[in-house]
């Protein structure tokens, strides 16, 4: 078991599938109390019975990232149940990728209010408990897309440059001063359900194409894992993960 990881309490949202699924078991296995968070309950409750079949600890919270009342709970729900909150993995996201002159200003609507909205309304969650503990540890999921741009990619690229800025600013704030740890983890393509979220004919038709290249969302966990397994005193503030093939 990892040091530093084991009686951790860790709340991850997105946590019903891919890198969100993987991290949680994979932190469960290292000694961690995993608190699942998503829309799909029935999945979490699936996750949750496989990691305590494994002698892990996890529970099932409900809660949709784009309600801040969600998010509210969800700490208040951890909380009660362990007097505190150790890491908060800011997972959840989508990714209905387009051109911007197909205007569908409805997904450009939704990846803002996921990726952005739902990464701030996580830390105003735990922000206050993790002050009053005076440590804490909040790792955002950005995207190699976070630092670069491609055609289609224009505005899942500026959610995931905001989560950039927002963790870098986190970390200038708070790192020094109350001991919260700030990681951003920034995924290259990675074998999840994140491309399920495509509605363009033209973009589904490039993820087909390249989707067997991604990794698997086990890598990314390891990072997130290596990220909090570091002693207090040192801050891992940034781990880009690529497949070596492309
Ligand atoms: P998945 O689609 O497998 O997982 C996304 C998770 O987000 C799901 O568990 C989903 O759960 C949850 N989610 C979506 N909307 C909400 C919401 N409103 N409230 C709560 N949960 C929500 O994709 P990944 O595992 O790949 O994605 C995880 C993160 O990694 C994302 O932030 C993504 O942008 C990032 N990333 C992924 C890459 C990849 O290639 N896969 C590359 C770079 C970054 P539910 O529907 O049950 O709510």
């Amino acid at each position: 078991m990892e040091k530093n990881i084991i009686n951790k309490v860790v709340i991850i949202t997105g946590a019903s599938s891919g890198i969100g699924e993987a991290t949680a078991k994979l932190l469960a296995q290292s000694g961690a109390k995993v608190v699942l968070a998503a829309r799909r309950e029935e999945r979490l409750h699936t996750i949750v019975n496989e990691i305590k079949q494994g002698g892990g600890e996890a529970v099932a919270v409900k809660a949709d990232v784009v309600s801040p009342e969600d998010m509210q709970n969800l700490a208040k729900i951890v909380r009660e149940m362990y007097g505190r909150i150790d890491v908060l993995v800011n997972n959840a996201g989508i990714m209905p990728s387009s051109r911007m002159n197909e205007l569908r200003v409805a997904e450009w609507d939704q990846m803002i209010d996921v990726n952005i909205k739902g990464v701030l309304y996580g830390i105003a969650a735990v922000l206050p408990t993790m002050r009053e503990q005076q440590s804490g540890h909040i790792i955002n999921l950005s995207s190699t897309s976070g630092y670069q741009v491609s055609p289609t990619s224009a505005v899942y690229a500026a959610t995931k440059f905001a989560v950039r800025a927002i963790s870098e600013g986190l970390r200038l704030e708070e790192t020094a001063t109350s001991g919260i740890r700030s990681t951003l983890i920034a995924p290259g393509l990675t074998k999840t359900e994140l491309f399920d979220s495509i509605t363009s004919p033209e973009v589904q038709a490039i993820a087909n194409q390249i989707s067997g290249l991604g990794i698997s969302p086990n890598s990314i966990a390891r990072a997130i894992a290596f990220a909090i397994n570091e002693p207090d005193d040192t801050l891992i503030s940034e781990i880009m993960v690529r497949p070596t093939a492309l």
